[in-house]
């Protein structure tokens, strides 16, 4: 090129097109993140979250992008936030966009940044209790639906977005009454997005169920005597037994997944939560007698497709076996069963459209996802599934370390922004999905 004087034109113009540009995305992309903390900010941390605060920027947010704002309380102080994007179809079934607004407490003088802060360090890293669970998605639903909105991009689906109190104490106050209120039933609802897992890898991960909790009692009874003697059946040799038995169980599950050929949320996890047997004395307990009564609790977790047939028997006639004096309670014991008997999942072959419709959504976006997996632990997703609808936990997190409920929970700015292109990408293909979404379901009954 010759440094004539209209190339010299041309190219500084060029330079100033290129420099604006890059500081035009610099001061956008510190928009989204300033965002993105101040919903980190408002204080709805357990046990007494402000939904005061959260609300007050969620219906700000909704203002700003024109979104039909509703606040319901369910139960008094707790505020479930509904969002309204009309679709131009009202015949077909809506897309929810769900998410829980409150979050786990946090020990602050473990944390290396305060977990109210949000602080962003060199790194890029963004430090806050509810970074990863699962302000994030809630936020990034918001993200998404701001720039399809500024591209003029119309739905021909309604797109709900909720932002629902109480998840992280049982969901009953929020998602609970939501599910079952006639306002829920009015949204005419096709399909569900919750919340799911980072990933340490580059594949999202993606959820089509969860376990169930069984929290399970056994208690044995036994005739007392001197600890010096040796005699069969008493409660602290039968419990013993039975924790062998269980621990027996506990280890051929685990080895499953340490073998490589179960994922965690596919087994039946089983933990000891508490021992409770001896007889106390001021000093600790007494040492030589033989208590009459012991018990131990666990936290059993079972997946939906697992054999709770087998599993019940396996508890009445090996763990707590009325033939060596003992019983069993539950705390709580949800069913893997629907009201009709079938397991609860959502199906995640060509039945179910929504399916394949979010896994080419996140890979058109340049997403990677891994095969379809059952979330270890509870969400308020299963309310929704409880229903018969399809609904996918999914979190848009790769290359990040599972941090939910941890100290020094964190999520990278990169990550946090390219969620949001996902979710961009899946809105529009779910949004202009114009085949009657309830196919799957409908298909399920005949
Ligand atoms: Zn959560």
């Amino acid at each position: 090129m010759v440094f004539n004087h209209q190339n010299i034109l041309l190219i500084s113009f060029l330079l100033t097109i290129t420099t604006t540009l890059t500081y035009v995305k610099a001061s956008e992309e510190s928009n989204i993140i300033s965002r993105f903390q101040q919903y980190l900010q408002t204080r709805t941390d357990h046990p007494t979250p402000n939904y005061t605060q959260s609300t007050n920027f969620l219906t700000t947010q909704a203002n700003s992008l024109s979104l039909q704002s509703q606040t319901i309380e369910f139960v008094s102080g707790k505020p479930l936030i509904l969002l309204k994007w009309t679709g131009t179809n009202s015949n077909l079934p809506s897309i929810m966009l769900y998410s829980h607004t409150d979050v786990v407490p946090a020990e602050h003088d473990k944390w290396d940044h305060h977990p109210f802060e949000a602080h962003v360090d060199d790194e890029g890293r963004i430090y806050a209790r509810g970074s990863q669970d699962m302000k994030c998605v809630g936020m990034q639903y918001l993200e998404a639906v701001r720039n399809l909105k500024g591209w003029d991009f119309q739905p021909k689906r309604t797109v709900y977005l909720v932002f629902a109190p109480d998840e992280e104490v049982g969901g009953h106050d929020g998602a609970e009454k939501f599910s079952l209120s006639k306002v829920f039933q009015e949204l005419n609802v096709g399909v569900v997005l919750d919340e799911g897992l980072a990933s340490p890898d580059e594949h999202y991960r993606a959820f089509y169920g969860e376990r169930s909790p069984w929290w399970l009692v056994i208690k044995a009874v036994g005739a007392p005597g001197h600890g010096s003697k040796l005699y069969d059946n008493s409660a602290m040799e039968n419990l013993w037994k039975s924790i062998e038995n269980i621990q027996r169980y506990r280890a051929s599950q685990f080895d499953l997944i340490k073998a490589g050929l179960k994922a965690d949320g596919d087994v039946v996890s089983i933990n000891m939560a508490f021992l409770k047997a001896g007889t106390p004395s001021p000093t600790g307990f007494v040492m030589n007698l033989q208590p009459s009564e012991a018990e131990a609790g666990f936290d059993i977790r079972v997946p939906p497709t697992a054999d709770t047939k087998s599993l019940e028997r396996r508890i009445a006639e090996e763990w707590a076996p009325t033939s060596r004096n003992m019983s069993f309670t539950f705390k709580e014991k949800i069913s893997v069963h629907d009201a009709s008997g079938k397991p609860v999942f959502t199906k995640t072959d060509s039945s179910n459209p929504w399916w394949a419709l979010l896994k080419n959504a996140v890979e058109e976006a340049g997403g990677k996802i891994r095969k379809p997996e059952v979330f270890p632990a509870s969400t308020d997703g299963r309310f929704f599934r409880n229903l018969g609808l399809p609904t996918i936990g999914f979190s848009p997190m790769a290359n990040t370390p599972i941090l939910l409920h941890d100290h020094n929970e964190y999520l990278h700015k990169s990550e946090y922004l390219k969620g949001i292109k996902i979710y961009e990408s899946i809105i529009k293909a779910y949004a202009s999905f114009d085949e009657h979404g309830r196919d799957a379901r409908s298909k399920d009954e005949l």
